[in-house]
Protein backbone atom coordinates (compact mmCIF):
# COMPACT_ATOMS: atom_id res chain seq x y z
CA UNK A 1 0.00 0.00 0.00
CA UNK A 2 3.03 2.07 0.63
CA UNK A 3 4.59 1.32 -2.67
CA UNK A 4 1.42 2.23 -4.34
CA UNK A 5 1.38 5.93 -2.50
CA UNK A 6 4.72 6.74 -3.91
CA UNK A 7 3.50 5.07 -7.41
CA UNK A 8 0.76 7.45 -7.84
CA UNK A 9 2.80 10.44 -6.36
CA UNK A 10 5.81 9.43 -9.19
CA UNK A 11 3.13 9.58 -11.84
CA UNK A 12 1.55 12.66 -10.26
CA UNK A 13 4.70 14.38 -10.63
CA UNK A 14 5.22 12.97 -14.02
CA UNK A 15 2.00 13.71 -15.36
CA UNK A 16 2.81 17.23 -13.91
CA UNK A 17 5.83 17.96 -15.59
CA UNK A 18 4.78 16.22 -19.28
CA UNK A 19 1.45 18.59 -19.23
CA UNK A 20 4.26 22.10 -18.27
CA UNK A 21 6.80 20.68 -20.84
CA UNK A 22 3.43 20.52 -23.40
CA UNK A 23 2.58 24.29 -22.02
CA UNK A 24 5.85 25.34 -22.57
CA UNK A 25 6.33 23.71 -26.02
CA UNK A 26 2.53 25.53 -26.67
CA UNK A 27 3.32 29.35 -25.56
CA UNK A 28 7.38 28.61 -27.21
CA UNK A 29 5.27 27.86 -30.76
CA UNK A 30 2.68 30.70 -30.11
CA UNK A 31 5.75 32.99 -30.38
CA UNK A 32 6.36 32.13 -33.41
CA UNK A 33 2.78 31.72 -35.12
CA UNK A 34 2.30 35.20 -36.13
CA UNK A 35 5.34 35.71 -38.20
CA UNK A 36 5.17 31.88 -39.45
CA UNK A 37 1.44 32.89 -40.75
CA UNK A 38 -0.41 30.31 -38.73
CA UNK A 39 -3.12 32.34 -37.69
CA UNK A 40 -6.12 32.68 -39.35
CA UNK A 41 -9.51 33.83 -38.30
CA UNK A 42 -12.74 32.12 -39.36
CA UNK A 43 -16.05 34.01 -39.22
CA UNK A 44 -19.42 32.79 -37.91
CA UNK A 45 -22.71 34.85 -39.08
CA UNK A 46 -25.54 36.33 -36.73
CA UNK A 47 -28.78 36.37 -37.69
CA UNK A 48 -30.96 38.97 -37.12
CA UNK A 49 -34.26 37.16 -36.15
CA UNK A 50 -37.17 39.99 -36.77
CA UNK A 51 -35.60 39.82 -40.79
CA UNK A 52 -34.16 36.11 -40.96
CA UNK A 53 -30.96 38.10 -42.20
CA UNK A 54 -27.29 37.60 -41.69
CA UNK A 55 -26.53 41.51 -40.31
CA UNK A 56 -23.19 40.45 -38.98
CA UNK A 57 -20.30 38.30 -38.21
CA UNK A 58 -18.19 37.07 -35.31
CA UNK A 59 -14.25 36.48 -35.57
CA UNK A 60 -12.55 33.62 -34.32
CA UNK A 61 -9.69 32.97 -33.61
CA UNK A 62 -7.85 29.68 -35.55
CA UNK A 63 -3.99 28.34 -35.16
CA UNK A 64 -2.57 25.61 -37.42
CA UNK A 65 0.77 24.79 -35.95
CA UNK A 66 3.42 23.51 -38.73
CA UNK A 67 4.88 21.80 -35.82
CA UNK A 68 2.14 20.72 -33.25
CA UNK A 69 -1.04 20.84 -36.24
CA UNK A 70 -4.14 22.65 -35.29
CA UNK A 71 -4.99 23.80 -31.52
CA UNK A 72 -8.34 24.75 -30.58
CA UNK A 73 -8.71 28.44 -28.82
CA UNK A 74 -10.11 27.23 -25.97
CA UNK A 75 -6.41 25.55 -25.41
CA UNK A 76 -4.24 28.10 -26.39
CA UNK A 77 -6.20 31.42 -25.78
CA UNK A 78 -5.55 30.85 -21.56
CA UNK A 79 -1.51 30.13 -22.40
CA UNK A 80 -1.75 33.42 -25.13
CA UNK A 81 -3.45 35.35 -21.68
CA UNK A 82 -0.66 34.14 -19.03
CA UNK A 83 2.52 34.86 -21.70
CA UNK A 84 0.28 37.92 -22.63
CA UNK A 85 1.40 37.54 -26.14
CA UNK A 86 -2.59 37.78 -26.71
CA UNK A 87 -1.81 41.54 -27.04
CA UNK A 88 0.44 41.36 -30.04
CA UNK A 89 -1.73 38.43 -31.22
CA UNK A 90 -5.24 40.28 -30.32
CA UNK A 91 -4.05 43.67 -32.30
CA UNK A 92 -3.44 41.23 -35.41
CA UNK A 93 -7.35 39.89 -34.95
CA UNK A 94 -8.72 43.05 -34.62
CA UNK A 95 -6.96 44.73 -37.75
CA UNK A 96 -7.60 41.48 -40.21
CA UNK A 97 -11.32 41.60 -38.94
CA UNK A 98 -11.65 45.62 -39.29
CA UNK A 99 -10.02 45.18 -42.80
CA UNK A 100 -11.86 42.36 -43.89
CA UNK A 101 -15.24 43.91 -42.70
CA UNK A 102 -14.54 46.49 -45.38
CA UNK A 103 -13.04 44.31 -48.46
CA UNK A 104 -16.77 42.26 -47.78
CA UNK A 105 -18.30 46.22 -47.58
CA UNK A 106 -16.67 46.53 -50.86
CA UNK A 107 -18.12 43.39 -52.94
CA UNK A 108 -21.73 44.63 -51.40
CA UNK A 109 -21.53 42.79 -48.41
CA UNK A 110 -22.31 45.37 -45.30
CA UNK A 111 -21.94 43.34 -42.27
CA UNK A 112 -21.18 43.91 -38.62
CA UNK A 113 -18.04 42.68 -37.11
CA UNK A 114 -17.60 41.32 -33.43
CA UNK A 115 -14.14 40.76 -32.15
CA UNK A 116 -13.55 39.17 -28.83
CA UNK A 117 -11.16 40.79 -26.83
CA UNK A 118 -9.50 38.93 -23.32
CA UNK A 119 -9.12 40.91 -20.22
CA UNK A 120 -5.50 41.60 -20.46
CA UNK A 121 -6.15 43.02 -23.68
CA UNK A 122 -8.39 45.10 -22.24
CA UNK A 123 -6.37 46.36 -19.66
CA UNK A 124 -3.07 46.61 -21.50
CA UNK A 125 -2.26 50.30 -22.07
CA UNK A 126 -2.33 50.27 -25.71
CA UNK A 127 -6.05 49.10 -26.33
CA UNK A 128 -7.36 52.03 -27.61
CA UNK A 129 -4.62 53.47 -29.76
CA UNK A 130 -4.68 50.29 -31.17
CA UNK A 131 -8.43 50.10 -31.94
CA UNK A 132 -8.41 53.91 -32.98
CA UNK A 133 -5.57 54.12 -35.30
CA UNK A 134 -7.12 50.02 -36.36
CA UNK A 135 -10.83 52.22 -37.61
CA UNK A 136 -8.89 55.18 -38.86
CA UNK A 137 -6.34 52.95 -40.94
CA UNK A 138 -8.61 50.46 -42.13
CA UNK A 139 -12.10 52.78 -42.97
CA UNK A 140 -14.20 50.51 -40.71
CA UNK A 141 -17.33 52.60 -39.40
CA UNK A 142 -16.84 52.64 -35.94
CA UNK A 143 -20.33 51.55 -34.78
CA UNK A 144 -20.06 48.42 -37.03
CA UNK A 145 -16.74 46.98 -34.85
CA UNK A 146 -18.45 44.98 -32.36
CA UNK A 147 -16.47 44.24 -28.76
CA UNK A 148 -16.93 41.32 -26.86
CA UNK A 149 -15.69 41.07 -23.31
CA UNK A 150 -16.23 38.69 -21.00
CA UNK A 151 -18.04 39.22 -17.19
CA UNK A 152 -14.52 38.33 -15.77
CA UNK A 153 -12.93 42.08 -17.89
CA UNK A 154 -15.42 43.49 -15.67
CA UNK A 155 -15.54 42.13 -12.27
CA UNK A 156 -11.47 43.45 -11.50
CA UNK A 157 -10.76 46.88 -10.93
CA UNK A 158 -14.44 48.10 -12.45
CA UNK A 159 -13.77 51.82 -11.99
CA UNK A 160 -10.75 51.55 -14.77
CA UNK A 161 -13.02 49.28 -17.00
CA UNK A 162 -15.74 51.61 -17.10
CA UNK A 163 -13.39 54.41 -17.76
CA UNK A 164 -11.62 52.09 -20.80
CA UNK A 165 -15.31 51.44 -22.28
CA UNK A 166 -16.42 55.03 -22.17
CA UNK A 167 -13.45 55.64 -24.46
CA UNK A 168 -14.14 52.89 -26.83
CA UNK A 169 -18.12 54.34 -26.83
CA UNK A 170 -16.43 57.47 -27.81
CA UNK A 171 -15.17 56.25 -30.80
CA UNK A 172 -18.59 54.60 -31.29
CA UNK A 173 -17.74 51.10 -31.25
CA UNK A 174 -20.39 48.84 -29.73
CA UNK A 175 -19.63 46.92 -26.48
CA UNK A 176 -20.95 43.25 -25.61
CA UNK A 177 -20.65 41.05 -22.66
CA UNK A 178 -20.09 37.56 -24.24
CA UNK A 179 -21.07 34.67 -22.61
CA UNK A 180 -23.43 36.15 -20.20
CA UNK A 181 -24.76 34.84 -17.00
CA UNK A 182 -21.94 32.00 -16.74
CA UNK A 183 -19.80 35.08 -14.65
CA UNK A 184 -19.53 35.98 -10.77
CA UNK A 185 -20.36 39.72 -11.10
CA UNK A 186 -23.75 41.27 -9.68
CA UNK A 187 -25.94 42.53 -12.21
CA UNK A 188 -25.25 46.11 -10.95
CA UNK A 189 -22.32 46.39 -13.56
CA UNK A 190 -24.99 46.78 -16.00
CA UNK A 191 -26.30 50.22 -14.90
CA UNK A 192 -22.61 51.91 -14.60
CA UNK A 193 -20.86 50.30 -17.56
CA UNK A 194 -21.71 51.55 -21.01
CA UNK A 195 -22.64 48.02 -22.60
CA UNK A 196 -24.72 48.05 -25.88
CA UNK A 197 -25.28 44.31 -26.34
CA UNK A 198 -26.01 41.08 -24.49
CA UNK A 199 -24.74 37.01 -25.32
CA UNK A 200 -26.77 34.96 -23.99
CA UNK A 201 -24.48 32.43 -22.88
CA UNK A 202 -24.90 28.57 -24.94
CA UNK A 203 -25.35 26.77 -21.65
CA UNK A 204 -29.10 28.78 -21.34
CA UNK A 205 -29.52 27.93 -24.64
CA UNK A 206 -28.60 24.04 -24.41
CA UNK A 207 -31.84 23.05 -22.29
CA UNK A 208 -34.15 26.20 -23.16
CA UNK A 209 -36.74 23.98 -24.83
CA UNK A 210 -36.68 20.99 -21.88
CA UNK A 211 -36.03 23.15 -18.77
CA UNK A 212 -38.77 25.93 -17.68
CA UNK A 213 -35.60 27.69 -15.33
CA UNK A 214 -33.54 28.10 -18.38
CA UNK A 215 -36.42 29.42 -20.32
CA UNK A 216 -37.24 31.72 -17.58
CA UNK A 217 -33.47 33.03 -17.20
CA UNK A 218 -33.28 33.82 -21.07
CA UNK A 219 -36.68 35.91 -21.15
CA UNK A 220 -35.29 37.93 -17.85
CA UNK A 221 -32.28 38.53 -20.07
CA UNK A 222 -34.35 39.59 -22.89
CA UNK A 223 -36.66 42.02 -20.91
CA UNK A 224 -33.74 43.71 -18.95
CA UNK A 225 -31.33 43.93 -21.73
CA UNK A 226 -34.88 45.95 -23.91
CA UNK A 227 -35.16 47.68 -20.61
CA UNK A 228 -31.71 48.98 -20.56
CA UNK A 229 -31.83 49.67 -24.33
CA UNK A 230 -29.62 46.71 -25.41
CA UNK A 231 -29.83 44.30 -27.64
CA UNK A 232 -29.38 40.37 -27.23
CA UNK A 233 -27.79 37.38 -29.21
CA UNK A 234 -28.34 34.34 -28.34
CA UNK A 235 -25.35 32.09 -29.16
CA UNK A 236 -24.66 27.96 -29.62
CA UNK A 237 -28.53 27.66 -31.02
CA UNK A 238 -28.18 24.41 -32.66
CA UNK A 239 -31.65 23.12 -33.01
CA UNK A 240 -35.27 24.58 -34.58
CA UNK A 241 -36.95 23.73 -31.13
CA UNK A 242 -34.71 26.58 -29.64
CA UNK A 243 -34.90 28.62 -32.02
CA UNK A 244 -38.66 28.70 -32.25
CA UNK A 245 -38.37 29.53 -28.31
CA UNK A 246 -36.05 32.07 -28.78
CA UNK A 247 -38.20 34.02 -31.23
CA UNK A 248 -40.92 33.39 -28.85
CA UNK A 249 -38.98 35.28 -25.76
CA UNK A 250 -38.34 38.10 -28.06
CA UNK A 251 -34.56 37.55 -28.47
CA UNK A 252 -32.70 39.99 -31.36
CA UNK A 253 -30.00 37.99 -32.69
CA UNK A 254 -28.86 34.20 -32.80
CA UNK A 255 -25.73 32.48 -33.87
CA UNK A 256 -25.18 29.03 -33.78
CA UNK A 257 -24.50 25.62 -36.18
CA UNK A 258 -28.22 25.37 -36.65
CA UNK A 259 -27.90 28.80 -38.96
CA UNK A 260 -24.10 28.32 -39.70
CA UNK A 261 -20.46 27.36 -38.52
CA UNK A 262 -17.34 29.80 -38.20
CA UNK A 263 -16.03 29.72 -41.88
CA UNK A 264 -13.45 30.70 -43.51
CA UNK A 265 -13.67 34.55 -44.94
CA UNK A 266 -13.99 33.40 -48.66
CA UNK A 267 -17.22 31.70 -47.89
CA UNK A 268 -19.27 34.63 -46.45
CA UNK A 269 -20.60 36.58 -49.48
CA UNK A 270 -22.01 34.01 -50.94
CA UNK A 271 -23.46 32.68 -47.49
CA UNK A 272 -24.66 36.07 -47.08
CA UNK A 273 -26.16 36.64 -50.82
CA UNK A 274 -28.11 33.38 -50.27
CA UNK A 275 -29.51 33.59 -47.13
CA UNK A 276 -30.32 37.66 -47.53
CA UNK A 277 -31.93 37.22 -51.31
CA UNK A 278 -35.29 38.62 -51.93
P1 LIG B 1 -16.90 32.41 -27.63
O1 LIG B 1 -16.48 33.82 -27.86
O2 LIG B 1 -17.99 32.17 -26.65
O3 LIG B 1 -17.25 31.85 -29.07
C1 LIG B 1 -18.27 30.91 -29.33
C2 LIG B 1 -17.72 29.53 -29.51
O4 LIG B 1 -18.80 28.62 -29.73
C3 LIG B 1 -16.81 29.36 -30.72
O5 LIG B 1 -15.83 28.37 -30.38
C4 LIG B 1 -17.76 28.83 -31.78
O6 LIG B 1 -17.11 28.13 -32.82
C5 LIG B 1 -18.61 27.93 -30.95
N1 LIG B 1 -19.95 27.73 -31.51
C6 LIG B 1 -20.64 28.49 -32.38
N2 LIG B 1 -21.87 27.99 -32.62
C7 LIG B 1 -21.97 26.86 -31.87
C8 LIG B 1 -23.01 25.88 -31.68
O7 LIG B 1 -24.11 25.93 -32.25
N3 LIG B 1 -22.73 24.86 -30.82
C9 LIG B 1 -21.54 24.75 -30.18
N4 LIG B 1 -21.34 23.71 -29.38
N5 LIG B 1 -20.54 25.65 -30.32
C10 LIG B 1 -20.76 26.69 -31.16
P2 LIG B 1 -14.29 28.55 -30.75
O8 LIG B 1 -14.16 29.19 -32.08
O9 LIG B 1 -13.64 27.24 -30.50
O10 LIG B 1 -13.79 29.61 -29.67
C11 LIG B 1 -13.77 29.30 -28.30
C12 LIG B 1 -13.48 30.52 -27.47
O11 LIG B 1 -12.17 31.00 -27.70
C13 LIG B 1 -14.39 31.71 -27.78
O12 LIG B 1 -15.63 31.53 -27.15
C14 LIG B 1 -13.58 32.84 -27.21
O13 LIG B 1 -13.74 32.93 -25.82
C15 LIG B 1 -12.17 32.40 -27.51
N6 LIG B 1 -11.70 33.08 -28.73
C16 LIG B 1 -11.84 32.74 -30.02
N7 LIG B 1 -11.26 33.66 -30.85
C17 LIG B 1 -10.74 34.61 -30.03
C18 LIG B 1 -10.00 35.83 -30.27
O14 LIG B 1 -9.74 36.27 -31.40
N8 LIG B 1 -9.61 36.53 -29.14
C19 LIG B 1 -9.90 36.12 -27.88
N9 LIG B 1 -9.47 36.85 -26.84
N10 LIG B 1 -10.60 34.99 -27.64
C20 LIG B 1 -11.02 34.24 -28.69
CA1 LIG C 1 -17.54 35.67 -28.36
CA1 LIG D 1 -19.71 33.34 -26.01
CA1 LIG E 1 -17.05 31.31 -24.31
Amino acid sequence: AKDEGKNTFRMFCEELTRSSRERINLIHALQHAQDRNELFLHYQPKIDNSTGRVTGVEALLRWNSADLGSIPPDRFIPLAEESRLIIPIGEWVIRTACSQQVAWKRVGCDLSMAVNISAVQLKSPGLIETIASAIEETGIEAEQLELELTESCLVDRPDEVIKILEKLRELRCNIAIDDFGTGYSSLSYLKNFPVTVLKIDRSFVKDLTSNSSDRAIAQSVVNLANNLDMVTVAEGVEHQHQQTVLEEIGCNFVQGYLHCEPVPPEEIPAIVRARNQG
